[in-house]
């Protein structure tokens, strides 16, 4: 049986939403051992929830070196010695921010062949699939080595539950920190609570949201939704949103359950970054523009009528 790793993310609410998927993309048909690697000292809150999608083991792992938390270096040094130690073939985590970051270090440490962004993988045949050219291929990537590293893009991956028993295994890992690195601090962005990267549902403002301000009433619908906030660049780029706001091929890849396109063209450029969303709606006054081509549903109307409402009816709902 192969043994595989898979890196978890945790936020104020504990294990990421994000990570269900991965594990259920590293489980595959082989049904394979995963070892589930929490850093924040927070793996026995994580155990239960980890088991119901089918991950025996949750292992805590720390460092000898000092504290994980402040130290990109010292936390991949740590995954990697643990991936020896267990004897792993694999180690997937998400595309984030944090796991593009931590898995390159992983793996340049490992000398195990990258890739990131996957939208599947097959362990079995250590191929990941990706998308190229602004969504407009999908390339089947081999990957020679062992172990191999792959990042799998939040969202792309359906999650299955596979209750099991879990335990958690410390390991504390004889790495120490280089000290080159030091988390100093961490900024909330300006897509709002929910990261945008990896949210379930996105509300995105285009280029006649006209002012900064204006963003306010996607916001708002945002906030009952569970949703984040995205920008088109156009948007960006008249200085109404902030580029961490930017949905595309110069902004973020996101893959929701749910966008919702408010005052989009339905450019090429901006269909690159969120193609992969399972339902796309859009709000847009011109009956003929692209994005009505490009779309689940389509509401011929003016966002700044259109979005308030649907807030005051989610509203009702949730009262
Ligand atoms: C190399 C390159 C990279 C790029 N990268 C990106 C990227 O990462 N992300 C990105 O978004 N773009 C990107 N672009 C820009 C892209 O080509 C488009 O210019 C941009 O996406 C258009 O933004 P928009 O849809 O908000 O604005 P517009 O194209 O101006 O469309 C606005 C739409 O809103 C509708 N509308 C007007 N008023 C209302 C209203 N009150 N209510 C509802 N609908 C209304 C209009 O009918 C129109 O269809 C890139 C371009 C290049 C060349």
């Amino acid at each position: 049986m192969s043994n595989i790793g898979v890196l978890i993310e945790t936020g104020d609410d504990g294990v990421k939403e994000s990570n269900f998927g991965v594990i259920t993309a590293a489980r595959g048909s082989d049904d394979p051992e995963i070892h589930a690697f929490v850093l924040d000292g927070s793996a026995e809150a994580c155990k239960g929830v980890l088991a119901s999608y089918g991950v025996e083991k949750v292992v805590a792992l720390g460092a000898d070196g000092g504290d994980l938390s402040s130290s990109p270096d010292l936390q991949a040094a740590a995954l990697a010695a643990a991936v020896g130690h267990f004897n792993l073939t694999a180690l997937l985590g998400l595309s984030s921010a944090a796991g593009r970051d931590l898995l390159a270090r992983a793996a340049a440490m490992l000398d195990a062949p990258l890739v990131q962004d996957c939208l599947g993988v097959d362990l079995g045949a250590q191929t990941v699939t990706k998308s190229h050219f602004s969504g407009k291929t999908v390339a089947t990537i081999k990957l020679n080595g062992n172990p191999i590293v792959c990042g799998l893009r939040p969202n792309s991956i359906e999650p299955l539950s596979a209750p099991c028993e879990g335990s958690v295994i410390e390991y504390q890992a004889p790495v120490q920190d280089g000290g080159k690195l030091k988390i100093q601090e961490t900024k909330q962005s300006a897509s709002g609570a929910v990261d945008l990267a990896e949210a379930n549902i996105i509300i995105t403002g285009g280029r006649p949201i006209a002012a900064p301000e204006n963003y306010q009433i996607l916001r708002e619908c945002a906030q009952i939704l569970g949703a984040a906030v995205g920008a088109s660049r156009a948007a960006v780029d008249a200085g109404f949103a902030p580029h961490s706001m930017q949905v595309g091929q110069t902004g973020k890849t996101v893959s929701p359950k749910l966008y919702i396109g408010c005052g989009l063209s339905g450019s090429v450029q901006h269909f690159a970054g969120m193609k992969t969303s399972k339902i796309i709606v859009a709000v847009n006054t011109d009956k003929d523009a692209p994005i009505f081509g490009k779309c689940d549903y389509g509401i011929i109307a003016d966002l700044f009528e259109v979005v308030p409402v649907l807030t005051e009816v989610l509203k009702e709902q949730q009262s």
